[in-house]
């Protein structure tokens, strides 16, 4: 009923599918998006961007440490939903199956997703400041260690912070996804920000069927072939 014809038939015959994936998704499992709509996000008075900023781990990590202990401790009691668990099943289905996501959660690997594409990295891992040697932190509030075990230098959060580049490995692998797959999908974002954005526009341009899952309009409906109208935890396991 919400899923055309059309859509079906492309979705069995599909060999190459792309899934992107934004704060949608991760709301529907009682995550907070901590940004968006008229209200910004504070923390002790400061905004998101300012806290959540390369800046700020020049200037004052331990803030930053709270702020995103503060995160993690929400996210504990947070588990997948019947997206994240259909999209599991998709990684079986086809020859080439690439999940992208702009959550940094990890709810996508906690539901068995393979491989997982992490634009903006992920709250439950650290990284030295000095020799980048990555930690894994899931289960400790607030994070331990806290400092590197083989230079002793702070450690911060494993994720893409205002006034960063994206990991550059990983966007070089979602865009050359992009451009081979047959179907692309828009999961709970509205793809608005660059260069996920450029994604779903490379993917068109390069022959792909683009499909958008969202209960709102969104600036890249239009731009979309199908747009469902609908929760990604209700329209998903409908494939
Ligand atoms: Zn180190």
């Amino acid at each position: 009923m919400l899923i055309s014809d059309e859509l079906k038939e492309k979705f069995e015959a599909a060999k190459r599918v792309c899934v992107l994936t934004g704060a949608g998704i991760s709301a529907e499992s009682g995550v907070p998006t901590f940004r968006g709509g008229g209200n910004v996000a504070v923390w002790k008075g400061m905004p998101f961007d300012q806290i959540s900023s390369v800046r700020m781990v020049r200037e004052n990590l331990a803030e930053v440490w709270e702020w995103f202990d503060y995160r993690r401790g929400f996210l504990k009691d947070c588990q997948p939903n019947a997206a994240h668990f259909a999209l599991a099943e998709w990684q079986n289905k086809f020859d080439d199956f690439t999940l992208v996501t702009q959550n940094i959660d990890g709810l996508h690997a906690a539901a068995g997703s393979r491989d997982v594409i992490e634009l903006h990295g992920n709250i439950n891992r650290a990284y030295c400041t000095c020799c980048e040697r990555r930690f894994d932190i899931r289960g400790a509030i607030p994070h331990t260690p806290e400092n590197c075990d083989e230079c002793f230098a702070p450690l911060r959060p494993d994720v893409v912070l205002f006034g960063e580049m994206l990991p550059i490995g990983a966007f070089e692998k979602a865009e050359k996804k992009a451009r081979s797959c047959d179907l692309f999908f828009i999961v709970g974002t509205s793809a608005l920000v660059y260069p996920a954005a450029g994604l779903a526009e490379l993917a068109k341009y390069s022959g792909a069927s683009l499909v958008e899952v969202n209960p709102e309009e969104t600036p890249m409906s239009g731009f979309c072939d199908e747009t469902i109208r609908g929760k990604a935890g209700e329209v998903l396991p409908l494939f």
